[in-house]
């Protein structure tokens, strides 16, 4: 019977957004498998596609048929192509963008079949063929020659012979017929290693007698035979207590040859000291207790982990993937793009060594191209990584940690707009596996699910060792100004710098503001300087005197005469980080002070250097954004000053509240982690807000209480489901019209609801608080009610969907509605 595949095509547009039929040529079935790609006839063009399923029966009548398959393998599991199908349609995402989403980015990969020499058949063994089977003979001489490997369809070549000859080699163990994916844009790394080029019996023998004569060589050729894997000439030199030149001798004997070998990048290459599990206490033990259980019954069970700043929560993590480990399984960590530093990689890598694999953006395309090889080849059983980690193709998952699962980091702002943690979900129950949410402030929403008992509540009340949580001082910026004290500093925070300078202790502090000045004003006209491509206000920075913009980066010398009314009274309003430095220089000579923000951690490795340096005592203060919030470990920090709590606070969107008690909670905890103490500094002009109130007393559920209220008074989530359809363009009557058409659409659909249409209330379409971003004009439509009801009225409107000069775009459960 006949076969068709369905085959999306690898083209980024609406219009092809769904499965084409292809015929499968007979002599492709027996190993086409959905996942696979393909090239496939499309119109005048071929093109890749990937195969989504296979089925008896095509609804067209007029079908072509599959041109080639790309790969041996399937580069996608199937678990893969049932998750792609599930999140594109829960994203309204195109198909092609979830894909693209699952693979590893920016590189041409394919996987090709070659032929490896198993190492004890050596010489011996080409010498008994030679006679018998001069084919295979043939083959195993090339092998030999190439270096103990080559390409299946390069030996086919070389030793002109058919597939049955290596195939007869590997019946009789000879030779392994493997896999493996590769990338013609990424160069192989390749060392020189060695191993025995006798079999190990003649090894031994040669150890016995030589023992007395040569004591250095025989003690080389002893640790090559207990060596589990193969390794470079010196470090054989150094195991064995001895130097290169014995190394060389036993190669010119002809016991040792070296060959190269492939070796993965390892973009954390220090080799990290190993670390041992730390004796839990009675809060560790008991949710690893917990956790362990879910683990062992194979219960896909999601955990809300809630631990100060400090708890012990990397440890639980750390301890219950060795648990993960011992089942035979994998584990995924995500952490935020901003914490995956250094400090965080190095504990993982020294509990579990190069078991490890790291996936983050700052990655060479080929150190991420081969992290992603050892993910799914299972020469990796952990992967820690950022947001897309979450993809990482794992066939035996038993566990998925979100550390500080409320960052906003792990929702993709653009197509296909997925959450990372629904991702985890879905792929925890496919695989029967456990999820464990961590973090000092959960998502309000988190902790209602673990209060309705859909999510399992662990608690870690205290620091480790008790070490108490900082005291923390809220300093009140009107009474400052009001004493006359007009600078950016108070006089306790002014105070307490001074005094960490001379005990020589260091310090944190925060100002979510990169530049100088954050906005330039005319003093005579009120003009304020925008962007030319966004209604964004243009920040000012002091190095090269420009003004640029934040969200497109446009920027251009700060004009000198007002562009609205040609006075000279431009002035500079508002402070960012550069500005800050500014102020710390002047008043503290000599200070040594590190910056960290966007401005100076663009070059690849300099967050680390920055990092380092700091935690090598060689600064005194680390000054910067939001970056420096979170996860670092540094026990000689003793003070911690936020320079304003209320720059979050002001951002028009319902998570304002959320997100300053977050990042206060946050950037405090990173004082007293050490012996010596510590204490908070909060500057704000608003010192009677919750958020920041909450935040000085550590209280989370004060905090928790009081969001839930203000979230059911305005109907946000978790009480209703919120999304938002986006209408963008480059010209504002084409978005406006289209965005009055849209929301005719959708009321259709909320009508036919039918006894339900009260369920579901649609807000707009009015424009987006950021109304102009790169040129482009945004209006905005909310959606509110019951999670099904909207989602229904979605399904319909985007299969319904009018094709409109704009584009329209829909995020369902949006972090922020700017
Ligand atoms: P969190 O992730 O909650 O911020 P960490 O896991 O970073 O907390 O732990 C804070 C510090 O306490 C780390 O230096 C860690 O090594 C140490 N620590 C964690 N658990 C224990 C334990 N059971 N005994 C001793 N020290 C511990
Ligand atoms: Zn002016
Ligand atoms: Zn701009």
């Amino acid at each position: 019977m006949e076969k068709y595949a369905e085959v999306i095509v690898d083209i980024p547009s609406q219009a092809v957004d769904r499965p084409f039929h292809y015929l499968v040529p007979p002599a492709l079935e027996p190993n086409l498998q959905p996942g696979h790609r393909v090239i496939v006839p499309f119109g005048a063009r071929k093109l890749v596609g990937y195969v989504m399923g296979i089925v008896d029966k095509s609804p067209v009548d007029e079908v072509k048929p599959i041109l080639k398959i790309l790969d041996e393998e399937p580069l996608l599991t199937r678990e893969m192509v049932d998750l792609a199908l599930w999140l594109a349609q829960h994203t309204y995402s195109r198909l092609v963008d979830v894909l693209r989403c699952l693979l590893p980015p920016g590189i041409h990969i394919k996987s090709e079949k070659y032929v490896e020499i198993a190492p004890e058949y050596g010489t011996r063994c080409i010498n008994e063929l030679k006679e018998r089977a001069p084919k295979q003979e043939a083959v195993l001489r090339y092998l030999k020659e190439a270096g103990g490997e080559a390409l299946w369809d390069d030996i086919l070549d070389a030793a002109e012979c058919g597939a049955a000859v290596i195939n007869a080699l590997a019946e009789k163990g000879y030779v392994t017929i493997k896999y493996r994916w590769t990338s013609p844009a990424v160069k192989k790394k390749r060392v020189q290693v060695c191993r025995l080029n006798v079999s190990t019996g003649d090894a031994a023998a040669w150890v016995e007698a030589n023992r007395r004569k040569a004591p250095k060589q025989a003690e080389v050729i002893s640790c090559l035979m207990v060596m589990e894997k193969p390794c470079t000439a010196s470090n054989l030199a150094a195991k064995a207590g001895t130097t290169l030149g014995t190394v060389r001798a036993l190669e010119e004997k002809g016991l040792i040859k070296r060959y190269w070998q492939e070796v993965y990048r390892d973009p954390y290459g220090e080799g990290a000291a190993a670390s041992k599990p730390l004796t839990p206490n009675p809060a560790q033990r008991n949710a690893l207790e917990e956790i362990k259980e879910a683990l062992d019954r194979e219960s896909p069970d999601v955990f809300l982990l809630r631990g100060v700043t400090g708890s012990g929560k990397t440890e639980v993590y750390l301890q219950a993937i060795g648990r993960v480990l011992e089942l035979g399984k994998q584990a995924i960590v995500l952490v935020p793009e901003i914490s995956l530093t250094p400090q965080t990689v190095r504990r993982f890598k020294a509990r579990f060594g190069d078991r490890v694999a790291v996936l983050h953006s700052a990655l060479s395309a080929g150190e991420r191209f081969d992290e992603w090889r050892r993910i799914r080849s299972g020469d990796a059983d952990i992967v820690v990584g950022a947001r897309s980690a979450v993809f990482a193709p794992f066939t035996r998952l038993g566990l998925i940690v979100i550390d500080e699962e409320h960052e906003q980091s792990y929702k993709q702002e653009e197509m296909p707009r997925y959450h990372a943690k629904d991702v985890a979900l879905w792929r925890a129950s496919r695989h029967r596996a456990v999820v464990v949410l961590g973090s000092a402030t959960p998502a309000v929403e988190s902790t209602s699910l673990a209060e309705t008992g859909a999510y399992r509540q662990l608690l870690l009340p205290e620091r480790i060792e008790t070490r108490p949580l900082p005291p923390v001082e809220i300093v009140d910026m009107r009474v400052e100004l009001k004493r006359g004290n007009r600078t950016i500093l108070s006089g306790r925070l002014r105070e307490a710098i001074g005094q960490r300078l001379q005990k020589r202790e260091q310090m944190i502090i925060l100002l979510n503001r990169r530049g100088y000045a954050t906005c330039v004003l005319c003093r005579e006209c009120g003009h304020v300087l925008q962007c030319k491509n966004c209604r964004v206000t243009l920040t000012y920075h002091e190095p090269d005197k420009s003004v640029r913009c934040h969200y497109c980066g446009w920027q251009m010398p700060l004009p000198r005469l007002c562009p609205e009314c040609r006075s000279q009274l431009l002035r500079r309003f508002g402070v960012g980080t550069q500005r800050v430095e500014e102020v710390l220089v002047r008043e503290f000579p000599g200070a040594r002070i590190l910056r960290m923000d966007m401005d100076t951690t663009r070059r690849k490795g300099s967050h680390r250097a920055i990092l380092t340096t700091f935690e090598q005592g060689k600064a005194d203060i680390l000054l910067g954004t939001q970056m420096i919030a979170k996860g670092l470990d540094f026990p000689s920090v003793t003070l911690v000053g936020v320079i304003t709590a209320d720059t979050a606070l002001n951002i028009p969107d319902f998570r304002a509240g959320e997100r300053t008690f977050q990042l206060l909670t946050q950037v405090a905890g990173r004082a007293g982690r050490g012996d010596k103490g510590g204490e908070v500094i909060i500057q704000t002009y608003t010192p009677e807000h919750y958020s920041i109130q909450a935040a000085a007393s550590h209280h989370y559920t004060a905090f928790y209480r009081e969001e839930l209220a203000f979230r059911r008074e305005m109907g946000y989530p978790p009480y209703k489901f919120l999304a938002r359809i986006l209408i963008s363009g480059p010209v504002e009557r084409e978005v406006i019209d289209t965005a009055q058409r849209a929301a005719e659409a959708l009321q259709l659909q909320i009508d036919a609801l039918g006894p339900r249409t009260e369920d579901v209330g649609i807000f707009g379409p009015s424009p987006a608080p950021l109304s102009l971003v790169r040129n482009r004009y945004r209006w905005h439509i909310i959606v509110k009610g019951e999670e099904g009801a909207v989602r229904r009225c979605l399904d319909g409107f985007t299969a319904n969907q009018d094709t409109y000069p704009c584009s329209v775009s829909v995020d369902a459960a949006p972090c922020a509605l700017l």
